[in-house]
């Protein structure tokens, strides 16, 4: 029995020197900080109740990791530690408990306290008040000179303000990335296929260990103090608190955020008012950490192996897990986005379990180059959405490539992805059930079908009462079926139904913009209706004819075209036509006919006799571009009444000014 517990505790000890490398050197870690905790936790434990087995060497003996050769070597001259952890409100108890017996009287104890920074641990020596050497902490004892890197960091004072600075002052604190320039950062990174890093931690640790400073330059870091090393000639007040007061007005940076509390339950009231804070803070943050503020109690309680007497960190939950990717499905969202979901081993992560977390898009997974079957990183910061960040293992012998489909998981209908576009997307925009409510109210809407009476509510609740699958089935309704809905009555529902009715004669550049292609709004759907005509001639369009038409390119050509061939799509069309939806036919017009043909006019203010859309069209009929801002192009601006800043832009200009009356006489 001994010698496997023995067994047990030598494997533990190497496997956990192992992530200590590669955490502490690299900048690289194997598990997360919630399986290393809990590792070195059960190494703690083993140790404790085996004495017989403890060593100096443990890695719950020691601080971070021996430092890496290429940097030079500095040796601390105060020692510096890490710290010991409580994870509850009873392990505060006891942590104050074991002061008290330590000192050997029950003293009320008031205790600085801090965020705990999630970056890397710093000390910066100044001489007469400018910065001679900044190092990383290292194994505690001899840390790496980091200098040149940390001089350039933006708020770390290269000289110190004030009076009464020290001879020689050691100030340690943490460099951290800040999460906003965190996340600036990755976007970029994985916008240029660069790495990105998993956290913020990584992010601070990995930049300030830069062997070349004009790296560490570019990336966006900074430091907070929040302890004092040496000190010689000068006198310090004998408050933790008030010591890091004092650094702030020698010009060193200190978190808001540090206070003074009384005994546990001041502890406590902190611990909760910043885990609450935590996400609106600049920084991570991955705990508190309580700091007795006596400096004199302090030096009397000195130190352990690894870590002062007289502080503790009280950690968060964890933010990151590892787990298993058990599967990826494909969800198509409200406009037809398909978006692959990780289908997870549930894990406890940020608070909440996670079982499933979005994989984005096909970029995301070749980016990740994840499969199923593989150990990943799951993060959950925030309120947010958790994410998968990094795959830690691939070692699975049955992984499998995630393959993205082609038809629409709901309604079968093509998928299509646009070259440069990281989306892919159904393009059963009509009959597709995942976007039938945003196609019954795109096509209601009043610049489409303009159906008066059928907001987002009743288009919601005619779908999910199954009343219409289609804008087709919209004609099928009668006042039965309306009267119960939520908020309707028969007076409404009577409305509704003359409204639908009404919409039926309509013109064609509305009934095209009222199926919802992707990218054809309202100019292009006038555009193509004005061009071909006609509906069947704008179905059969080749990619060749369409570009032809103003405003056209390649992409939306694709999302026409497209959007025509799924059979879906073409009898959803008949069915609306054979509903009765009906428009004038259009005729090719010669120049003659369009006598404002190449003119653009802007239309402001109140126009009394015909109303602003009215005029709108009639420019529009004539041939007329009407745009929505005056610029050196415009060739002629309508000002109604109450006319105001577009109108003193086209005088500024000098574009020739219309009123009401003689728009009416141009028309004529
Ligand atoms: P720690 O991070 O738990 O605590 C000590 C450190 O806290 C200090 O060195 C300092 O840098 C920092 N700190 C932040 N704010 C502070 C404040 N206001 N006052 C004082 N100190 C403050 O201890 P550690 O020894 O640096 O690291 C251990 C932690 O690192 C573990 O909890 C573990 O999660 C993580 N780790 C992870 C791996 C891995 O492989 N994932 C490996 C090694 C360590």
């Amino acid at each position: 029995m001994p010698k496997l517990i023995a067994q047990k505790i030598s494997s533990l000890r190497l496997e956990i020197e192992k992530y200590n490398q590669q955490y502490y050197q690299l900048d690289s870690p194997l598990v997360t900080d919630a399986e290393y905790d809990r590792k070195l936790k059960e190494l703690r434990k083993l140790e404790q109740e085996n004495p017989e087995f403890s060593q100096k060497n443990s890695p719950t003996q020691k601080v971070g990791s021996a430092v890496l050769f290429a940097f030079t070597k500095v040796t601390h001259e105060v020692p510096m530690l890490s710290l010991d952890n409580v994870f509850s409100a009873e392990e505060i108890h006891e942590f104050i408990d074991r002061i008290n017996n330590r000192l050997k009287r029950t003293l009320k104890l008031q205790f600085c306290v801090e965020p705990k920074l999630d970056g890397l641990a710093i000390s910066l020596v100044y001489e007469n008040g400018i910065l001679i050497r900044a190092a990383t902490r290292g194994d505690g004892a001899v840390g790496e000179d980091v200098t040149l890197n940390v001089k350039t960091i933006k708020n770390v004072p290269h000289k110190l303000i004030g009076t009464d600075i020290p001879l020689r002052l050691e100030v340690r604190g943490e460099v951290v990335m800040p999460t906003a320039e965190f996340e600036k950062f990755n976007q970029i990174a994985i916008a240029d296929d660069a790495k990105a890093f998993v956290n913020p931690r990584n992010a601070a640790a990995g930049s300030l260990r830069q062997l070349d400073s004009r790296i560490t330059a570019t990336r966006p870091l900074a430091f907070y103090s929040y302890g004092i090393g040496i000190i010689e000639q000068g006198n310090l007040a004998d408050s933790h608190y008030q010591r890091l007061q004092q650094l702030k007005t020698w010009g060193l940076p200190l978190s808001e955020e540090v206070q003074l509390k009384d005994g546990a339950e001041g502890c406590l009231d902190y611990y909760q008012y910043l885990l609450e804070k935590r996400h609106h803070l600049a920084y991570e943050i991955d705990g508190i950490v309580y700091k007795i503020d006596d400096i004199t109690l302090q030096e009397e309680l000195g130190f352990v192996a690894r870590a002062p007497r007289w502080a503790t960190a009280h950690k968060f939950p964890a933010q990151e897990e590892q787990t298993d990717l058990l599967d990826v499905e494909f969800q198509v969202g409200r406009t037809g986005a398909i978006t692959p979901v990780a289908i997870l081993q549930p894990v406890f992560v940020g608070g909440v379990t996670v079982s499933r977390a979005s994989l984005h898009n096909a970029d995301e997974i070749e980016r990740l180059n994840i499969k199923i079957g593989d150990s990943v990183i799951i993060r959950r910061a925030a309120d947010v959405i958790p994410q998968i960040v990094k795959v830690q293992s691939s070692h699975n012998k049955i992984r499998k490539t995630i393959i993205f489909p082609n038809t629409c998981p709901v309604c079968q209908s093509e998928i299509e992805r646009i070259e440069d576009e990281a989306i892919a997307r159904c393009t059963g925009g009509l009959y597709c059930a995942a976007q039938r409510k945003e196609a019954i109210k795109y096509f209601s809407s009043r610049k489409a079908m303009n159906i008066d009476g059928l907001g987002e509510k009743v288009a919601e609740q005619l779908v999910d009462e199954g009343l219409i699958n289609t804008p087709a089935d919209l004609f099928k309704l009668n006042a039965e079926q309306l009267i119960p809905l939520e908020r309707m009555g028969a007076k409404k529902a009577e409305n509704l139904l003359a409204a639908i009715e009404h919409c039926k004669q309509t013109q064609l550049a509305k009934f095209i913009l009222a199926l919802g292609i992707r990218e054809v709004g309202e100019a292009t759907a006038k555009n193509l209706a004005h061009y071909f005509l006609s509906l069947p001639a704008i179905q059969k369009a080749s990619t060749e004819e369409l570009l032809k038409v103003d405003d056209i390119g390649e992409i939306v050509a694709k999302h026409i075209r497209r959007f025509f061939r799924q059979t879906h799509n073409q009898e959803v069309i008949q069915a609306l036509l054979d509903a009765g939806v009906h428009w004038p036919e259009l005729q090719k017009k010669t120049n003659h006919q369009l006598p404002l043909k190449d003119k653009t006019f802007v239309l402001t203010g109140t126009l009394v006799k015909m109303g602003r859309s009215e005029a709108k069209q009639a420019l529009e009929a004539l041939g007329a571009k009407v745009a929505g801002s005056v610029s050196k192009k415009t060739d002629y601006v309508v000002a109604g009444e109450a006319a105001g800043s577009k109108l003193q832009k086209a005088q500024d200009l000098g574009v020739e000014i219309l009123s009401e009356e003689k728009l009416l006489l141009l028309l004529k």
